[in-house]
Protein backbone atom coordinates (compact mmCIF):
# COMPACT_ATOMS: atom_id res chain seq x y z
CA UNK A 1 0.00 0.00 0.00
CA UNK A 2 1.12 3.60 -0.65
CA UNK A 3 1.23 6.04 2.22
CA UNK A 4 3.12 9.09 2.68
CA UNK A 5 3.47 11.34 5.84
CA UNK A 6 0.98 13.32 5.92
CA UNK A 7 1.97 17.27 5.25
CA UNK A 8 0.22 19.64 7.23
CA UNK A 9 -1.23 23.20 5.43
CA UNK A 10 0.15 26.16 6.28
CA UNK A 11 -1.99 27.95 8.94
CA UNK A 12 -1.18 31.00 7.33
CA UNK A 13 -2.95 29.92 4.10
CA UNK A 14 -6.36 30.00 4.88
CA UNK A 15 -6.52 33.75 6.39
CA UNK A 16 -5.12 35.10 3.01
CA UNK A 17 -6.35 32.87 0.37
CA UNK A 18 -10.11 32.90 0.23
CA UNK A 19 -10.49 36.18 -0.92
CA UNK A 20 -7.55 36.18 -3.55
CA UNK A 21 -9.54 34.78 -6.76
CA UNK A 22 -7.63 33.97 -9.72
CA UNK A 23 -4.03 32.47 -8.91
CA UNK A 24 -2.77 30.28 -10.94
CA UNK A 25 0.28 28.10 -10.59
CA UNK A 26 2.54 26.79 -13.58
CA UNK A 27 5.12 24.66 -13.02
CA UNK A 28 7.65 23.41 -15.12
CA UNK A 29 9.79 20.49 -15.96
CA UNK A 30 13.15 20.19 -16.48
CA UNK A 31 12.49 19.46 -20.33
CA UNK A 32 10.66 22.30 -20.92
CA UNK A 33 12.65 24.94 -19.76
CA UNK A 34 15.60 22.80 -21.19
CA UNK A 35 17.62 25.11 -23.35
CA UNK A 36 17.27 29.19 -24.13
CA UNK A 37 14.35 29.21 -26.74
CA UNK A 38 12.62 26.87 -23.87
CA UNK A 39 12.79 29.40 -21.48
CA UNK A 40 11.45 32.05 -23.96
CA UNK A 41 8.45 29.78 -24.99
CA UNK A 42 7.95 29.61 -21.04
CA UNK A 43 8.10 33.51 -20.59
CA UNK A 44 5.50 34.02 -23.26
CA UNK A 45 3.37 31.44 -21.64
CA UNK A 46 3.31 33.48 -18.74
CA UNK A 47 2.90 36.46 -20.11
CA UNK A 48 -0.46 34.96 -21.81
CA UNK A 49 -1.70 33.83 -18.52
CA UNK A 50 -0.81 37.21 -17.25
CA UNK A 51 -2.67 39.34 -20.21
CA UNK A 52 -5.68 36.88 -19.47
CA UNK A 53 -6.29 38.61 -16.44
CA UNK A 54 -4.63 36.00 -14.14
CA UNK A 55 -2.14 36.30 -10.85
CA UNK A 56 0.53 34.08 -11.99
CA UNK A 57 3.30 32.45 -9.84
CA UNK A 58 5.41 30.01 -12.15
CA UNK A 59 7.44 26.73 -10.38
CA UNK A 60 10.57 26.02 -12.53
CA UNK A 61 12.63 23.02 -12.42
CA UNK A 62 16.31 22.92 -13.43
CA UNK A 63 17.57 23.14 -16.84
CA UNK A 64 17.51 19.55 -18.05
CA UNK A 65 20.33 17.47 -16.53
CA UNK A 66 21.65 20.35 -14.09
CA UNK A 67 20.36 18.61 -11.07
CA UNK A 68 22.54 15.54 -12.22
CA UNK A 69 24.85 17.35 -12.94
CA UNK A 70 25.58 18.55 -9.69
CA UNK A 71 25.22 15.76 -7.97
CA UNK A 72 28.04 14.34 -9.91
CA UNK A 73 30.27 17.01 -9.39
CA UNK A 74 29.69 16.87 -5.21
CA UNK A 75 31.31 12.98 -5.84
CA UNK A 76 33.52 14.07 -7.90
CA UNK A 77 34.95 16.25 -5.23
CA UNK A 78 34.05 13.90 -2.16
CA UNK A 79 33.00 10.44 -2.04
CA UNK A 80 30.32 11.02 1.05
CA UNK A 81 29.73 15.36 0.41
CA UNK A 82 27.84 15.96 3.54
CA UNK A 83 23.62 16.76 2.76
CA UNK A 84 23.88 20.40 3.79
CA UNK A 85 26.66 21.22 1.43
CA UNK A 86 24.79 19.29 -1.06
CA UNK A 87 21.62 20.76 -0.73
CA UNK A 88 23.27 24.28 -1.26
CA UNK A 89 24.81 22.76 -4.24
CA UNK A 90 21.72 21.79 -6.04
CA UNK A 91 19.36 24.12 -4.95
CA UNK A 92 21.15 26.66 -7.75
CA UNK A 93 19.35 24.93 -10.56
CA UNK A 94 16.03 25.83 -10.06
CA UNK A 95 17.61 29.51 -9.44
CA UNK A 96 19.33 29.50 -12.50
CA UNK A 97 16.18 29.16 -14.70
CA UNK A 98 13.91 31.51 -12.46
CA UNK A 99 16.55 34.14 -13.09
CA UNK A 100 16.21 33.59 -16.70
CA UNK A 101 13.02 33.54 -17.02
CA UNK A 102 12.60 36.71 -15.33
CA UNK A 103 15.38 38.17 -17.64
CA UNK A 104 12.95 37.12 -20.57
CA UNK A 105 9.31 38.17 -19.58
CA UNK A 106 11.49 41.80 -18.70
CA UNK A 107 12.17 41.83 -22.56
CA UNK A 108 8.26 41.24 -23.60
CA UNK A 109 7.67 44.28 -21.70
CA UNK A 110 6.29 42.68 -17.92
CA UNK A 111 7.35 43.08 -14.33
CA UNK A 112 8.54 39.31 -13.18
CA UNK A 113 10.46 38.43 -10.08
CA UNK A 114 12.43 35.25 -9.31
CA UNK A 115 12.55 34.38 -5.83
CA UNK A 116 14.60 30.95 -3.81
CA UNK A 117 12.09 29.04 -2.11
CA UNK A 118 13.22 30.74 0.92
CA UNK A 119 12.74 33.84 -0.16
CA UNK A 120 9.24 33.28 -1.22
CA UNK A 121 8.77 31.71 2.37
CA UNK A 122 8.71 28.38 2.00
CA UNK A 123 10.23 26.75 5.59
CA UNK A 124 10.85 23.19 5.27
CA UNK A 125 11.74 20.71 8.77
CA UNK A 126 15.72 20.10 8.70
CA UNK A 127 15.83 16.74 7.03
CA UNK A 128 18.28 17.31 4.01
CA UNK A 129 17.61 15.90 0.32
CA UNK A 130 14.13 15.05 1.63
CA UNK A 131 13.05 17.74 3.67
CA UNK A 132 9.43 18.53 3.90
CA UNK A 133 7.34 21.48 3.97
CA UNK A 134 5.77 22.67 7.34
CA UNK A 135 4.57 26.18 6.25
CA UNK A 136 4.33 28.69 3.04
CA UNK A 137 4.75 32.55 4.90
CA UNK A 138 3.43 33.76 1.05
CA UNK A 139 3.54 37.71 2.34
CA UNK A 140 6.42 38.45 0.13
CA UNK A 141 4.54 36.57 -3.17
CA UNK A 142 1.28 37.98 -2.86
CA UNK A 143 3.15 41.75 -2.11
CA UNK A 144 4.19 40.70 -5.72
CA UNK A 145 1.48 39.63 -6.95
CA UNK A 146 -0.60 42.40 -5.85
CA UNK A 147 2.00 44.98 -7.47
CA UNK A 148 1.10 43.21 -10.98
CA UNK A 149 4.19 41.18 -11.06
CA UNK A 150 4.71 37.52 -12.35
CA UNK A 151 6.47 35.56 -9.46
CA UNK A 152 8.95 32.91 -10.26
CA UNK A 153 9.68 30.65 -7.50
CA UNK A 154 12.78 28.72 -7.32
CA UNK A 155 11.18 24.44 -7.06
CA UNK A 156 12.49 21.90 -4.99
CA UNK A 157 13.99 23.49 -2.16
CA UNK A 158 13.22 25.59 1.15
CA UNK A 159 14.50 27.01 4.19
CA UNK A 160 14.31 25.19 7.40
CA UNK A 161 13.54 25.46 11.04
CA UNK A 162 17.26 26.63 11.52
CA UNK A 163 17.63 28.66 8.88
CA UNK A 164 19.72 26.09 6.20
CA UNK A 165 18.60 25.50 2.61
CA UNK A 166 16.62 22.21 1.53
CA UNK A 167 15.30 20.50 -0.68
CA UNK A 168 12.71 18.74 -1.03
CA UNK A 169 13.77 14.81 -2.82
CA UNK A 170 13.79 14.63 -6.56
CA UNK A 171 11.17 15.79 -8.47
CA UNK A 172 10.25 18.06 -6.06
CA UNK A 173 9.33 21.23 -7.61
CA UNK A 174 5.96 19.07 -8.41
CA UNK A 175 5.90 19.33 -4.36
CA UNK A 176 6.42 23.14 -4.51
CA UNK A 177 3.75 23.89 -6.98
CA UNK A 178 1.14 22.01 -5.05
CA UNK A 179 2.06 23.23 -1.97
CA UNK A 180 1.96 26.84 -3.18
CA UNK A 181 -1.23 26.25 -4.86
CA UNK A 182 -2.77 25.45 -1.74
CA UNK A 183 -1.29 27.89 0.34
CA UNK A 184 -2.40 31.13 -2.44
CA UNK A 185 -5.76 29.24 -2.81
CA UNK A 186 -5.38 28.81 -6.55
CA UNK A 187 -8.19 27.04 -8.30
CA UNK A 188 -5.71 24.72 -10.16
CA UNK A 189 -2.10 23.46 -10.23
CA UNK A 190 -1.12 23.02 -13.74
CA UNK A 191 1.85 20.89 -14.42
CA UNK A 192 3.55 21.54 -17.79
CA UNK A 193 5.68 18.82 -18.81
CA UNK A 194 6.96 17.15 -21.87
CA UNK A 195 4.69 14.45 -22.54
CA UNK A 196 0.72 15.05 -23.25
CA UNK A 197 -0.77 13.84 -19.78
CA UNK A 198 -1.16 10.47 -18.24
CA UNK A 199 -1.68 7.55 -20.31
CA UNK A 200 -3.68 4.49 -20.41
CA UNK A 201 0.04 2.51 -20.39
CA UNK A 202 3.46 3.97 -21.67
CA UNK A 203 2.94 4.68 -24.94
CA UNK A 204 6.59 3.69 -25.92
CA UNK A 205 5.45 -0.26 -25.15
CA UNK A 206 2.03 0.00 -26.39
CA UNK A 207 1.13 1.74 -29.59
CA UNK A 208 -2.60 2.30 -28.95
CA UNK A 209 -2.33 3.85 -25.46
CA UNK A 210 -4.50 6.92 -24.50
CA UNK A 211 -4.10 9.77 -23.23
CA UNK A 212 -6.46 9.79 -20.29
CA UNK A 213 -9.06 12.96 -19.83
CA UNK A 214 -8.91 12.25 -15.97
CA UNK A 215 -7.87 10.36 -12.96
CA UNK A 216 -8.59 10.20 -9.48
CA UNK A 217 -6.02 10.96 -6.80
CA UNK A 218 -6.17 7.67 -5.21
CA UNK A 219 -5.58 6.21 -8.82
CA UNK A 220 -2.91 8.70 -9.89
CA UNK A 221 -0.92 7.65 -6.23
CA UNK A 222 -1.22 3.81 -7.14
CA UNK A 223 0.10 4.76 -10.82
CA UNK A 224 2.96 7.21 -9.39
CA UNK A 225 3.95 4.52 -7.31
CA UNK A 226 3.78 1.99 -9.56
CA UNK A 227 6.03 3.23 -12.40
CA UNK A 228 4.30 6.07 -14.24
CA UNK A 229 6.97 8.66 -14.13
CA UNK A 230 5.35 11.67 -14.79
CA UNK A 231 4.70 13.54 -11.36
CA UNK A 232 6.08 13.14 -7.71
CA UNK A 233 4.61 10.49 -5.57
CA UNK A 234 4.78 12.98 -2.69
CA UNK A 235 2.82 16.25 -4.78
CA UNK A 236 0.02 13.72 -5.51
CA UNK A 237 -0.39 12.89 -1.65
CA UNK A 238 -0.12 17.00 -0.97
CA UNK A 239 -2.64 17.62 -3.68
CA UNK A 240 -5.05 15.22 -2.57
CA UNK A 241 -4.65 15.93 1.44
CA UNK A 242 -5.20 19.50 0.20
CA UNK A 243 -7.83 19.01 -2.47
CA UNK A 244 -5.85 20.40 -5.27
CA UNK A 245 -7.09 19.85 -8.89
CA UNK A 246 -4.09 19.27 -10.95
CA UNK A 247 -4.06 19.37 -14.42
CA UNK A 248 -0.22 17.51 -16.23
CA UNK A 249 -0.20 18.51 -19.88
CA UNK A 250 2.12 19.26 -22.44
CA UNK A 251 4.32 22.52 -22.25
CA UNK A 252 4.79 22.28 -26.39
CA UNK A 253 1.12 22.41 -27.11
CA UNK A 254 -1.87 23.51 -26.02
CA UNK A 255 -4.18 21.12 -25.93
CA UNK A 256 -5.60 20.05 -22.65
CA UNK A 257 -3.97 17.13 -20.81
CA UNK A 258 -4.79 14.72 -17.81
CA UNK A 259 -6.67 16.41 -14.67
CA UNK A 260 -6.49 14.52 -11.25
CA UNK A 261 -9.00 15.31 -9.16
CA UNK A 262 -11.42 13.85 -6.87
CA UNK A 263 -13.12 10.52 -7.91
CA UNK A 264 -16.64 10.63 -9.36
CA UNK A 265 -19.39 8.28 -11.02
CA UNK A 266 -17.68 8.93 -14.82
CA UNK A 267 -14.54 7.11 -13.81
CA UNK A 268 -16.33 4.16 -12.68
CA UNK A 269 -18.67 3.91 -15.33
CA UNK A 270 -16.62 2.75 -18.66
CA UNK A 271 -13.39 1.19 -18.18
CA UNK A 272 -12.72 -1.16 -15.22
CA UNK A 273 -9.31 0.15 -15.22
CA UNK A 274 -7.57 3.15 -15.65
CA UNK A 275 -4.42 2.06 -15.91
CA UNK A 276 -1.73 -0.89 -16.82
CA UNK A 277 1.70 0.62 -15.15
CA UNK A 278 4.77 -0.79 -15.41
CA UNK A 279 8.52 -0.77 -13.53
CA UNK A 280 11.04 -2.35 -15.24
CA UNK A 281 13.39 -2.99 -12.36
CA UNK A 282 12.40 -4.08 -8.68
CA UNK A 283 14.71 -4.76 -6.01
CA UNK A 284 13.69 -7.23 -4.01
CA UNK A 285 15.26 -8.07 -0.94
CA UNK A 286 15.09 -11.51 1.44
CA UNK A 287 15.33 -11.18 4.69
CA UNK A 288 16.00 -13.75 7.34
CA UNK A 289 17.05 -14.03 11.26
CA UNK A 290 15.22 -10.47 12.18
CA UNK A 291 11.70 -9.96 13.39
CA UNK A 292 9.67 -8.00 10.89
CA UNK A 293 9.26 -5.35 13.39
CA UNK A 294 13.22 -4.66 13.92
CA UNK A 295 13.75 -4.90 10.23
CA UNK A 296 10.74 -2.41 9.53
CA UNK A 297 12.19 -0.14 12.46
CA UNK A 298 15.66 -0.25 10.59
CA UNK A 299 14.39 0.49 7.36
CA UNK A 300 12.17 3.74 8.63
CA UNK A 301 14.94 5.06 10.53
CA UNK A 302 16.67 4.98 6.80
CA UNK A 303 14.23 6.97 5.12
CA UNK A 304 13.01 3.98 2.93
CA UNK A 305 9.86 3.69 1.60
CA UNK A 306 9.17 -0.05 1.68
CA UNK A 307 6.64 -1.77 -0.78
CA UNK A 308 5.75 -4.80 -1.52
CA UNK A 309 5.97 -7.39 1.90
CA UNK A 310 5.58 -10.86 2.02
CA UNK A 311 6.40 -12.92 4.96
CA UNK A 312 5.98 -16.36 4.93
CA UNK A 313 7.62 -18.16 7.97
CA UNK A 314 11.06 -16.69 9.26
CA UNK A 315 11.74 -15.50 6.15
CA UNK A 316 10.63 -11.52 5.12
CA UNK A 317 10.23 -10.92 1.00
CA UNK A 318 10.20 -6.99 0.51
CA UNK A 319 10.77 -4.79 -2.08
CA UNK A 320 12.06 -1.03 -2.03
CA UNK A 321 13.46 1.70 -4.65
CA UNK A 322 16.27 3.26 -2.37
CA UNK A 323 19.43 0.89 -3.55
CA UNK A 324 22.08 1.82 -1.72
CA UNK A 325 20.04 2.99 1.40
CA UNK A 326 18.23 -0.13 1.81
CA UNK A 327 21.93 -2.14 1.51
CA UNK A 328 23.27 0.17 3.85
CA UNK A 329 20.19 -0.05 6.66
CA UNK A 330 20.61 -4.07 5.88
CA UNK A 331 23.95 -3.69 6.92
CA UNK A 332 23.51 -1.96 9.96
CA UNK A 333 20.94 -4.64 11.36
CA UNK A 334 23.65 -7.39 10.39
CA UNK A 335 21.40 -9.89 9.50
CA UNK A 336 21.19 -12.36 6.84
CA UNK A 337 20.07 -10.99 3.58
CA UNK A 338 20.32 -11.51 -0.08
CA UNK A 339 18.72 -9.64 -3.23
CA UNK A 340 17.69 -10.25 -6.57
CA UNK A 341 16.85 -7.65 -9.28
CA UNK A 342 15.52 -9.54 -12.19
CA UNK A 343 12.03 -8.60 -11.74
CA UNK A 344 10.13 -6.07 -12.81
CA UNK A 345 6.13 -5.30 -11.79
CA UNK A 346 3.23 -4.66 -14.05
CA UNK A 347 0.09 -3.28 -12.20
CA UNK A 348 -3.12 -2.49 -13.32
CA UNK A 349 -4.81 0.39 -10.94
CA UNK A 350 -8.35 1.50 -11.13
CA UNK A 351 -11.32 2.83 -9.35
CA UNK A 352 -13.38 0.93 -10.51
CA UNK A 353 -12.08 -2.22 -9.27
CA UNK A 354 -13.33 -1.73 -5.90
CA UNK A 355 -16.90 -2.45 -6.83
CA UNK A 356 -16.28 -5.07 -9.58
CA UNK A 357 -14.89 -8.41 -9.63
CA UNK A 358 -13.27 -9.93 -12.26
CA UNK A 359 -10.37 -7.88 -12.71
CA UNK A 360 -7.94 -10.25 -11.15
CA UNK A 361 -9.11 -13.09 -12.83
CA UNK A 362 -8.69 -11.72 -16.12
CA UNK A 363 -5.16 -10.24 -15.21
CA UNK A 364 -3.83 -13.69 -14.26
CA UNK A 365 -5.82 -15.77 -16.67
CA UNK A 366 -4.34 -12.97 -19.36
CA UNK A 367 -0.84 -13.65 -17.89
CA UNK A 368 -1.11 -17.44 -18.27
CA UNK A 369 -2.23 -17.52 -21.74
CA UNK A 370 1.18 -15.24 -22.32
CA UNK A 371 2.73 -17.94 -20.22
CA UNK A 372 4.86 -15.33 -18.09
CA UNK A 373 4.42 -16.44 -14.20
CA UNK A 374 3.64 -13.71 -11.46
CA UNK A 375 5.97 -14.58 -8.54
CA UNK A 376 4.88 -11.92 -6.24
CA UNK A 377 1.71 -10.08 -6.17
CA UNK A 378 0.81 -7.27 -4.65
CA UNK A 379 -2.90 -5.26 -3.98
CA UNK A 380 -4.66 -2.87 -2.61
CA UNK A 381 -7.91 -1.86 -3.26
CA UNK A 382 -7.46 -0.25 -6.49
CA UNK A 383 -4.65 -1.85 -7.55
CA UNK A 384 -3.05 -5.29 -8.82
CA UNK A 385 0.28 -5.80 -8.84
CA UNK A 386 2.36 -8.82 -9.99
CA UNK A 387 6.17 -9.23 -10.47
CA UNK A 388 7.41 -10.64 -13.44
CA UNK A 389 10.76 -11.80 -15.10
CA UNK A 390 12.03 -8.80 -15.96
CA UNK A 391 11.93 -9.53 -20.14
CA UNK A 392 8.34 -10.48 -19.86
CA UNK A 393 7.49 -7.04 -18.49
CA UNK A 394 7.07 -4.87 -22.11
CA UNK A 395 4.92 -7.88 -23.13
CA UNK A 396 3.05 -8.05 -19.73
CA UNK A 397 2.14 -4.37 -20.42
CA UNK A 398 0.69 -4.74 -23.97
CA UNK A 399 -1.41 -7.92 -22.77
CA UNK A 400 -3.15 -6.30 -20.34
CA UNK A 401 -3.86 -3.49 -21.82
CA UNK A 402 -5.45 -4.99 -25.05
CA UNK A 403 -7.27 -7.72 -22.23
CA UNK A 404 -9.00 -4.75 -21.03
CA UNK A 405 -9.36 -3.14 -23.50
CA UNK A 406 -7.73 0.32 -23.13
CA UNK A 407 -7.46 1.12 -26.70
CA UNK A 408 -11.30 2.08 -27.00
CA UNK A 409 -11.91 5.49 -26.83
CA UNK A 410 -13.86 4.93 -23.52
CA UNK A 411 -11.10 4.46 -21.83
CA UNK A 412 -10.23 8.13 -22.33
CA UNK A 413 -12.98 8.93 -19.75
CA UNK A 414 -14.45 12.50 -19.85
CA UNK A 415 -13.45 15.52 -17.82
CA UNK A 416 -15.54 19.35 -17.33
N1 LIG B 1 15.58 19.57 -10.35
C1 LIG B 1 15.12 18.63 -9.36
C2 LIG B 1 15.35 17.22 -9.85
O1 LIG B 1 15.86 17.02 -10.95
C3 LIG B 1 13.72 18.85 -8.94
C4 LIG B 1 12.69 18.78 -10.01
O2 LIG B 1 13.01 18.86 -11.18
O3 LIG B 1 11.51 18.63 -9.68
O4 LIG B 1 15.03 16.30 -9.16
MG1 LIG C 1 9.87 16.07 -12.75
Amino acid sequence: MTTIEYESLPAVASEETATRAGTVVMKFGGTSVGDVERLKAVARRLVAAREAGNRVVAVLSAMGDTTDELVRLAHEISPRPKARELDMLISVGERISCSLCAMAIHDLGHEAISLTGSQAGIVTDTAHGKAKIVDIRARRIHEALDAERIVLVAGFQGVSTDFDITTLGRGGSDTTAVALAAALGAEACEIYTDVDGVFTADPRIVENARKLHAVSYGEMLEMAASGARVLQLRSVEFARNHDVKLHVRSSFSEAAGTWIREEDERMLEKALISGVTHKSVENVYRVEGVSAAQLFRALAEGGINVDTVVQTGPEIVFSADERAETDAALERLGVEWSTRDDLGQVSVIGAGMRSHPGVAAKMFSTLEELGIEPEIVSTSPIKIGCFVPRDDVERAVQGLHDAFELDRPEAARTHG
